[in-house]
């Protein structure tokens, strides 16, 4: 289909929010907004969170973004706000050493460089990025570092965070970091991306390090982006140490040091645990039918490897729309269609359905592996599946998770349910210490064995406490730092 039929189509596709209200259009893209007063609104935006705000097309997908009044005035909700609301439940109910507590409750180091890229057209663009680097208590800081629009420095420490309790709760020698560019890098050329990428590790200097602060995969980033950083951390290091440092990241190409199975590590953790949680229920997999917000790492891998257990993929949604087919995708087809096409947008084997249809689908289990705050108060009143298994780094927030509880769908609760990902991360640093290659069948056995004593060690918790997965995984990681901040005092 030529491009402007396609927006075309998709304009006149798209619902407006409501008929009866007076509409503004809100352009939000990239950092630049600006308001045009009695314009209607377009439809849904299904570019990133701001899912009620309007942006300008989506130049690659032909998706139209919208805008109402409606957003304009919603509170939206802080994930930094949600995470510190997470630890303060668990704090009442365990009653932890307060001052350990106060710790916790702030990061350590927060980086934010600003820094000059010189763009394939000769200009010069202004980056900014950030690292924020929450507790190492435990080990060297880890975390991913995103490429996305909406990073902002308070959506970082909120990440980092939780990259602290995943760590503790897997119990691996890691602390909690989070970094990333607020760009959308469908925005530039692959050599722009590699100059901006390079850019952003040297200015990022010493404050990352193998035994320090080790960055790795997330949103939009990937293990070409994770060579780029190895290889331009490796030319700033004396020529000795250059040997010395291929553990600077994690989630690098097997080529280049990767580890075996670490590209589908995340989505391999969810769904042992689904079989996991499928075993201790007495639920059988096979037939059983799920759906998956997110169609990239996590949740394509994670899709392509339920496959196994003869459940059936029903929809998808991600960035570009939504499907559906009630008899079943293939998520290996569609994860072939996506890597040529962008996105699910017009897979040709089942239907476009809108956003809340998308929520409001009969399925066993929901697997979101998108974006934050995607579960709100409304959303999870739709959904009407047995098991939420949380892929995506904060996917409920507050108020929808208030809703599941009341509904009684179970959660797996993010910062056990993806931790593949750190895990292996964590096996990937250790095989580049100690100049060792582990096949897939040894990766995936270790990881199945941590993550499963993970899942148990916070099932027992919800049983000694009595409260829902989400407060239980948060109190197994506070015990563990507490632990360690009273075995060694606070210096001096
Ligand atoms: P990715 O960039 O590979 O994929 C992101 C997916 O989300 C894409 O399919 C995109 O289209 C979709 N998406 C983005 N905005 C959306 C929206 N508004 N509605 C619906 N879909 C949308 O990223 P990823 O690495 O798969 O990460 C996904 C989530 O998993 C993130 O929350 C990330 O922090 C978390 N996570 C990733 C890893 C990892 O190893 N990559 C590990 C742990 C947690």
């Amino acid at each position: 289909m030529k491009k402007m039929d396609r927006k075309r189509r998709n304009k006149e596709e798209i619902t407006p929010i409501s008929k009866t209200r007076e509409w503004k259009l809100l352009y939000y893209e990239h950092g630049r907004t600006g308001l045009e007063e009695n314009s209607h609104p377009t439809g849904l935006c299904r570019h990133c969170e701001l899912r009620d705000i309007c942006t300008l097309p989506k130049r690659r997908s032909g998706v139209w973004h919208c805008a109402s009044y409606k957003a304009l005035t919603r509170k939206k909700t802080n994930l930094y706000e949600n995470v510190i609301k997470q630890l303060e439940k668990a704090e009442d109910i365990v009653h932890f050493d307060p001052d350990i507590c106060k710790i916790l409750a702030e990061t350590m180091n927060e980086l934010i460089v600003h820094f000059p890229v010189k763009m394939d057209g000769g200009k010069v663009k202004m980056l900014t990025g950030y690292r924020v680097q929450h507790n190492n208590a435990l080990g060297p800081f880890k975390g991913g570092l995103r490429f996305h629009p909406l990073v902002d420095i308070d959506k970082i420490r909120a990440l980092a965070t939780l990259m602290t309790w995943k760590t503790a709760i897997a119990n691996i020698p890691f602390g909690g970091a989070k970094g990333g560019l607020q760009i959308d890098p469908a925005d530039y050329s692959v050599e722009e991306l590699e100059k901006i990428t390079r850019r952003f590790t040297f200015a990022l200097g010493s404050n990352i390090g193998p035994e320090y602060d080790i960055p790795s995969p997330d949103v939009n980033t990937n293990p070409q982006i994770m060579a780029w950083i190895l290889d331009t951390y490796m030319s700033t290091v004396t020529p000795n140490e250059r040997n010395r440092c291929i553990h600077v990241v994690t989630g690098k190409p097997i080529e280049s040091g990767g580890s075996q199975g670490r590209n589908k590590a995340t989505g391999q953790g969810i769904v042992f645990l689904v079989e996991k949680w499928a075993k201790d229920q007495g639920f059988n997999l096979e037939g059983a039918t799920y759906i998956v917000q997110g169609f990239g790492n996590v949740g394509s891998w994670a899709a392509r490897l339920m496959k196994k257990n003869g459940s059936k993929l029903i929809a998808v949604e991600d960035v570009t729309g939504a499907i559906l087919n009630k008899e079943g995708i293939d998520p290996d087809d569609l994860a072939d269609y996506v890597k040529e096409h962008g996105g699910v947008l017009d897979y040709p084997k089942a239907q476009p359905i809108d956003h809340e249809t998308f929520f409001g689908i009969k399925a066993d289990i929901f697997i979101p592996a998108a974006l934050e705050n995607q579960i709100t108060a409304e959303t999870a009143d739709l959904l009407n599946v047995k098991l939420v298994a949380e892929g995506a780094n904060g996917p409920t927030d507050p108020e929808g998770d208030k809703v599941l509880q009341r509904k009684r769908i179970d959660v797996i609760p993010d910062i056990l349910c993806n931790s593949g990902g750190v895990i292996v991360s964590y096996f990937e640093w250790l095989q580049n210490k100690r100049s060792e290659f582990w096949d897939l069948n040894e990766v995936d056995y270790k990881l199945h064995k941590m993550i499963v004593d993970a899942y148990e060690r916070v099932c027992d918790t919800t049983k000694k406490f009595k409260v829902d997965w989400r407060t239980a995984a948060q109190i197994v990681a506070i015990s563990r730092l507490e632990m360690v901040y009273k075995e060694r005092g606070i210096f001096p």
